[in-house]
């Protein structure tokens, strides 16, 4: 089967560079909703180790450095979880 049709002076695989663009598009949108999905799951597919609720309640106030790891620390940060908040938005105190 030859790669190009002389008779109709065109691909006989049909429009290649359009196809390509397109296909490349598809794969760039199913691309962006997997990385939605991902970010959706990091955040709500954890169960909080705080109050056993779902979602991601622990708010470090810094990213987690190299250093850090070498250390074998964690950055300062707080809980968001809703049993430390009054109707009022305050923190209680325990
Ligand atoms: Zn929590």
């Amino acid at each position: 089967m030859p790669d190009w049709d002389y008779e109709a002076s065109r691909c006989v695989f049909g429009d290649l560079p359009g196809q390509l663009k397109r296909n490349k598009a598809v794969n760039r949108s199913q691309r962006m909703q997997n990385r939605e999905n991902a970010r959706f799951l990091e955040k709500y597919a954890v169960v909080c180790e705080e109050c056993g609720e779902r979602g991601k309640h622990w708010m470090p106030e810094r990213p987690t450095t190299l250093q850090d790891m070498l250390d074998g620390t964690s950055p300062a940060g707080f809980w968001t979880c809703a049993k430390f908040y009054g109707p009022d938005g305050r923190r209680i105190e325990p």
